[in-house]
């Protein structure tokens, strides 16, 4: 049994968990169960747990605020990292601060807010934790939160700390070089700017346009990202893809480029839904659309 490996070889690893259900803790409310869930409480325990599970092969995903994720039904098969426990923040200097990976980006917005600093305007209204956020470099309008690093300390497969420099890391639309299921996010020093005339309407610009999305019902935000000059959700609502829905999944008739669960949608029909718009986009324009939601199934493929 895998819990008995993990027990055997990590003692000092506590609150292994057994069939951890992930529903609760993904924003689309669906998926399945973790074979085993850890959300080590330190950066030590972290990398001896990552350096165990990449030695021994065993599958292992790494979950931040499950805003961007989307695990098959059933049984996940391996382990489930959370970075919830690795979630504080210290302020280095009145603009410098070391943010842990599990830190919630609402939070981040709230300290600066408090602390009269700007420069993430763009991250409004976006959920979600740090790691998640470079991940994918999550932002809005062209901007995107890499822009913000210093630099990113991360776990590599072989137990080690790397230090990863901002001229280091590849950034684009919703692309990170570090990207790399061989590699966990532990933290980033961050620099933001002391708040100017006019942050503040930004900021609000941003959140108006939240106002465009679909609110109410569960779901990770856009589902494809927007092919080079062209937009996702326009592309699918002129291919008549709003409303159209498989199983308790539905596209919004707000924004075509959202799925929500209107309750009991299982992971599955999200992931037909996903395939009926792309093969729908496809067929009408030849543009393939990619998923921008992370889509943890060995047997989903466009
Ligand atoms: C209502 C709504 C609106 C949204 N709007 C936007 C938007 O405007 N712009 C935008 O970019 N996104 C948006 N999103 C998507 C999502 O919020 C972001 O992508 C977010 O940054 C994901 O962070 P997370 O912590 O939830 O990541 P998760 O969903 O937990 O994970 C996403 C991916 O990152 C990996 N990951 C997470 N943490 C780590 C780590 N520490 N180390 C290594 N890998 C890690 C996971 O393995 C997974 O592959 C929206 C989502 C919702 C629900």
């Amino acid at each position: 049994m895998l819990i008995d490996e993990l027990h055997a070889a990590l003692p000092q690893i506590k609150n292994i968990k057994e069939r951890w259900p992930l529903a609760p803790l993904c924003t689309l409310h669906v998926g399945g169960e973790a074979e085993i869930f850890v959300a080590p409480d330190s950066l030590g325990d972290l990398r001896e747990l990552f350096y165990f599970l990449s030695k021994e092969k065993i599958p292992t995903y790494v979950l931040g605020g499950g805003s961007n994720v989307l695990f098959h039904d059933g049984l996940i098969k391996g382990v489930v990292i959370s970075t919830e426990n690795l979630n504080s923040i210290e302020w280095r200097t009145n603009i410098t601060a070391d943010v842990d990976a599990g830190f919630k980006m609402p939070l981040l917005m709230k300290e600066l807010r408090e602390k009269n600093l700007a420069g993430m305007e763009f991250m409004a209204g976006i959920p979600g934790t740090l790691g998640g956020a470079i991940m994918g470099n999550a932002g809005a309008g062209g901007r995107g939160i890499c822009e913000l690093l210093d630099y990113v300390l991360a776990v590599e497969a072989d137990g080690s700390v790397k230090m990863w420099n901002y001229n280091e890391i590849d950034h684009g639309y919703r692309r990170c070089s570090l990207a790399n299921d061989k590699r966990v996010i532990v933290s980033a020093r961050m620099t933001f700017r002391i708040a100017k005339h006019g942050d503040k309407e930004v900021l609000e610009n941003f959140l108006l346009r939240r106002g465009t999305q679909p609110h109410g019902l569960h779901n990770a935000g856009c589902t494809f990202k927007n092919p080079e000059g062209n937009s996702a959700g326009k592309l699918l609502d002129e291919c008549g893809c709003k409303n159209l829905s498989f199983g308790d999944a539905v596209v919004s008739d707000v924004h075509a480029n959202f799925i929500l669960n209107r309750g009991n949608a299982t992971a599955d029909d999200i992931i037909k839904l996903i395939e009926i718009c792309a093969k729908r986009v496809y067929e009408n324009t030849g543009i393939k659309l990619e998923p921008e939601i992370k889509i943890i199934d060995p047997c989903f493929h466009l």
